[in-house]
């Protein structure tokens, strides 16, 4: 039998580069041809040959409440019945601001746009040009979305000034990205004292999860927000991933620190195109109309996407949300590392919230050199032979993984049960 998701991808790439619209899509870390989602319903998702898997990648974090959650899906449908888009301002977006503030004390005024990539890049544009310095301080293996200051990454030298690691990033710009090691506080120092009035801000995945999953050592947080404040730098923390994510406050509230800037997005969709990015007020201040920082988006705002978000928002509030969310983290963390122990395969998970990393590797990397040290080979099998039972993971060993509020103890079991499987023949 012809499978519909291959012949899908073949028609794909006529038309589309590399038959997909954002690249981690296209199963080329592990090979074959990605699933092509027809429907998707509470921790559930159908591909283009009908077949169900129970779903860890929730459209890269935003589907916190499950697929297709009724209320969300309500509220959706009630905002397009009202219209779809006015180009003006509506009571949603003011309610939007307002919850957002409330919710992360840290954001004093917000603005909202329609992607994560938005938000970090105008919160750089808005460091900048509150600062007046050009530099930017970023973290090797941390993604920030893909404006142009930000695609730069390090190479594995202590300390890399600016190499564009995307084609098409002038030199010009790249030389403003400062690219450091994630969780090494000294080296972070080290450029302030060397050039601390030059850096404009430190962007930051407090928690990071686009190198896999790995948490900041003890005080790296602390650390950042002390060099920030002593040289006059802004402190962003993208919370794109994380907020709503990893607990009610996202990374800020877990660890008691707060950034000057946040950026935000998935979850505060709903699984619909709105990002924010909101903090100190006499930064804000510089946004236009009132100040000289320039920001715009026909689409900003969008009615049909904020009541998406502000229905995500009241879900995720609910009493008790966040211990459910990471119990059932933690179930399939402790359940796979157990299944794989006793398989005898080289392999741990670790889990903030409702995020999880797996590895295969002997511990919990806690740098990006660590991570990228770890087995992607038998994280391909793995992959696939999980696929194939009916469990779908993100296609990257360096991608964190999400559960759901719809995910059930059961669920979590049976795909335990599969890797338990897996792992016996991976062992
Ligand atoms: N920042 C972080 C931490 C992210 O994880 C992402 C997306 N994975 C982005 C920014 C970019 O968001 P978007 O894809 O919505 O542009």
């Amino acid at each position: 039998m012809t499978s519909k998701n291959e012949v899908l991808f073949q028609r794909a790439q006529k038309t589309i580069p590399g038959g997909v619209n954002s690249p981690v899509r296209a199963f080329r870390s592990v090979g074959g041809s990605p699933c092509f989602i027809e429907r998707a319903q509470g921790a559930r998702v159908w591909d283009a040959d009908g077949k169900d898997y129970i779903d860890y990648v929730g459209s890269w974090g935003p589907a916190i409440t499950g697929h297709a959650d009724p209320a969300i899906v309500e509220a959706v449908r009630e905002a397009a019945l009202r219209g779809l888009s006015f180009g003006a301002p509506t009571e949603g977006e003011v309610e939007m601001a307002e919850l957002i503030c409330e919710l992360m004390p840290s954001i004093e005024m917000v603005r909202l746009v329609s992607s994560g990539t938005e938000a970090t890049m105008s919160a750089i544009r808005l460091a900048r040009g509150f600062t007046g310095r050009d530099g930017i301080i970023k973290f090797e293996g941390c993604y920030h979305g893909h404006a142009d200051s930000l695609l730069v990454k390090a190479g594995s030298g202590l300390l890399t000034f600016g190499n564009p690691s995307s084609g098409g990033v002038p030199a010009d710009f790249a030389k403003h990205t400062i690219v450091l090691d994630y969780n090494d506080l000294g080296q972070v120092e080290d450029v302030f004292k060397a050039r601390g009035n030059e850096v404009a801000a430190v962007i930051v995945e407090a928690i990071a999860g686009n190198m896999n999953l790995i948490k900041p050592l003890p005080g790296f947080l602390e650390g950042l927000r002390e060099l920030c404040t002593k040289y006059g730098a802004v402190l962003i923390f993208d919370e794109v991933m994380t907020g709503f994510r990893v607990g009610a406050q996202g990374v800020q509230g877990l660890y008691g620190i707060t950034p000057d800037l946040t950026t935000l997005g998935k979850v505060i969709g709903g699984g619909m195109p709105v990002g924010a990015f909101g903090g100190r007020r006499d930064i804000m201040n510089h946004i236009a109309p009132l100040g000289s920082v320039y920001q715009a988006g026909t689409l900003s705002g969008s009615p049909v996407a904020v009541a998406a978000g502000l229905a995500s928002l009241k879900l995720v509030r609910e009493p008790g949300f966040y211990d459910t969310l990471a119990a059932r983290a933690t179930q399939l963390v402790d359940g796979l590392s157990a299944a794989a122990r006793e398989a005898s395969v080289t392999f741990c998970a670790d889990s903030v919230g409702g995020m999880f990393g797996l590895y295969f590797a002997q511990g919990v990397p806690r740098s990006y050199t660590e991570v990228m040290a770890s087995d992607r080979d038998t994280f391909n099998r793995f992959f696939h032979a999980m696929l194939e039972a009916g469990h779908y993971f993100a296609p990257s060993a360096f991608e964190a993984g999400f559960v759901s509020a719809a995910h059930t103890a059961a669920d979590i079991d049976a795909t335990v049960a599969a890797a338990r499987k897996v792992f016996g023949q991976l062992g």
